[in-house]
């Protein structure tokens, strides 16, 4: 098994057997993001990918669960994907879960047959970051996808039989836009209306186009407060059907977790906890990308 650059993966995959059918990602603007920076995304030759597996299953026997990698995997063509669920399958009798991460433009440019052919053939569960709801945070961000493009993502997945994993952003919008964000990212949350949904903290990366954008004055984290109260707000006002909630990413101040809607109160009174300092932060040296 062979890995070129730094692999990431959502921490819910830390026990899963990762394969590295792409190289980077496909859309490599968003302005916080240095996970690509450089890496020119390309496809790896599908030779290299299956023998990959082959080794892994001979190794890795019991694997249930599989990440495809990197950024955007869903970009790849179905007949690509098709092969490799099929040898994923043939690597790992006990497989049962398949993920990769993937933008509302990567699942949009599937036609609803192919997303549908994909899931028959072993992929079950689609990571998608709009990081937020908010329309101007989202142009801000260079996300690439809009608020609306989000929810047609969610429900084609969904229709498909895809489960989904949304991510949010606390402080993408800045301290300008944090009201707008964290409301309009909760409004986002109900319509995608995913099976998982996390948040994690916005951090400042070297290099990065939104590093430039805080040297220049034009960008503004919130405050640790200002953050929890995002967060608090996404709780509150996301009306999911039934999502499992966490906050467990390294790069939040208070590890949550819980099911919603039932443990939204207890979740709301958490967060008050910590926003009053009855519960302690994770201190910032704890803290992690
Ligand atoms: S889509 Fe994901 S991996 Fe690609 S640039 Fe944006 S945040 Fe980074």
């Amino acid at each position: 098994m062979r890995y070129e650059g730094k692999v990431y993966r959502p921490p819910s995959e830390a026990r899963s057997y990762v394969v590295q059918a792409t190289i980077g990602c496909s859309h490599n603007l968003c302005t916080y993001c240095d996970m690509y920076r450089g890496v020119d995304f390309r496809e790896r030759a599908m030779e290299e990918v299956l023998e990959d597996v082959a080794v892994a299953g001979r190794l890795y026997a019991d694997v249930e669960k599989v990440f495809v990698a990197d950024g955007d995997a869903l970009v790849m063509g179905v007949q690509r994907w098709v092969t490799l669920l099929g040898a994923l399958k043939d690597a790992f009798p006990l497989l049962r879960q398949v993920g990769c991460y993937a933008t509302a433009g990567n699942v949009i440019a599937k036609t609803d047959v192919e997303l549908t052919l994909l899931r028959e053939a072993g992929l079950t569960i689609l990571y998608i970051g709009p990081e937020s709801g908010d329309g101007e945070t989202l142009r801000r961000l260079v996300k690439g996808g809009t608020f609306q493009d989000h929810v047609d993502a969610a429900k084609k997945a969904h229709a498909a039989g895809l489960q989904l994993s949304v991510i949010t952003l606390l402080g993408a919008g800045g301290v300008e836009r944090s009201r707008e964000h964290a409301r309009e990212t909760a409004r986002l949350v109900t319509e995608m209306d995913p099976e998982y949904l996390a948040s994690l903290t916005l951090t400042i990366i070297p290099g990065t186009p939104l590093q430039r954008m805080v040297d220049k004055g034009r960008f503004e984290l919130p405050d640790v407060p200002g953050l929890l109260t995002e967060l608090r707000t996404i709780i509150d006002e996301a009306r999911p059907s039934a999502a499992l909630f966490r906050t467990n990413h390294a790069s939040n101040y208070v590890p949550l977790g819980g099911s919603l809607p039932q443990d939204r109160e207890r979740l709301v009174a958490a967060i008050d906890a910590a926003l009053s300092g009855e519960i302690p932060l994770r201190p910032e040296s704890m803290r992690g990308l």
